[in-house]
């Protein structure tokens, strides 16, 4: 079994203050949790702070979205080798309230998986469908749509050494988690969907459950077998509730 991934997205929340104690609580809590890959996703500008904090640790760290470029006249954004600067590993695409708030298409998601690939950065492509898509049966369909533009721009090659989280958009933020059945059913289909391409890598590709995730569902989610780790939002904030998280999946690790 490959090591779970338990991610944990900040969003724009924190100061330096918090920031720094929450780090110090989960790099304290995660010491013995060798058999849990556990990755960060402060703000842009606690990247320095946080990267600091973590050198000599297992932590990894990530940012939460990236340019498509590479450098030149793109004020406000970052490019993917200004993350290698500080040490980020990882870096989530197309996260919903990107995708839903500032506007970003499958195209650009995908524009985005590759700028994040070619530098040499994990990228965590998220998708997952709406409340309303969920509803009119549409789930599959735009999972697939979603999936599809990225293969075709990037090329199944390029998600080796990528990872997938599904994030039903319905569950993000919202208390409402999908049931373990719910989301073993769209990981396998996200599954499937990329062994259409290439069988050997959709096996082996790293897929995260994200939506709600809290100490007291961890476990049953990690217990599905399409379900490689969680990516976490509002938990991630309280260190207690994310150490949580992450000693259900090295138990589930552990096989305890
Ligand atoms: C997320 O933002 O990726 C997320 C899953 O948030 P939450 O855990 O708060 O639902």
């Amino acid at each position: 079994m490959q090591r779970p991934i338990v991610a944990g997205n900040w969003k724009m929340n924190g100061n330096l203050g918090s920031i720094a104690t929450l780090v110090d609580a989960i790099e304290a809590g995660t010491g013995g949790l060798d058999r849990v890959r556990v990755v960060l996703f402060p703000p842009f500008v606690y990247l320095p702070q946080v990267s600091h904090r973590l050198k000599g640790t297992a932590i990894s760290l990530g940012a939460q979205t990236l340019s498509e470029h590479t450098a030149g006249a793109f004020t406000g954004e970052v490019s993917a080798s200004m993350l290698l600067d500080f040490d980020c590993s990882y870096v989530l695409v197309g996260h919903s309230e990107r995708r839903n708030l500032s506007r970003e298409s499958d195209l650009l998601v995908a524009r985005k998986f590759v700028a994040a690939r070619d530098a040499g950065l994990t990228p965590v492509l998220c998708v997952g469908e709406s409340l309303q898509e969920r509803e009119q049966g549409a789930t599959e369909a735009v999972v697939a749509r979603q999936l599809r533009v990225v293969l075709d721009l990037a090329g199944v090659q390029r998600f080796e050494g990528a990872v997938v989280a599904y994030e039903p958009v319905w569950a993000i933020g919202t208390g409402m988690t999908a049931t373990p059945e719910q989301a073993q059913e769209v990981h396998a289909f996200i599954r499937r969907t990329l062994a259409e391409d290439n069988a050997g890598l959709a096996t082996s590709l790293p897929i995260l459950y994200g939506g709600s995730v809290r100490a007291a569902n961890a476990a049953e989610l990690l217990a599905m077998p399409d379900i490689d780790g969680g990516l976490v939002g509002g938990a991630s904030l309280d260190a207690s509730e994310f150490l949580g998280i992450a000693a259900a999946a090295q138990r589930h690790s552990e096989g305890t």
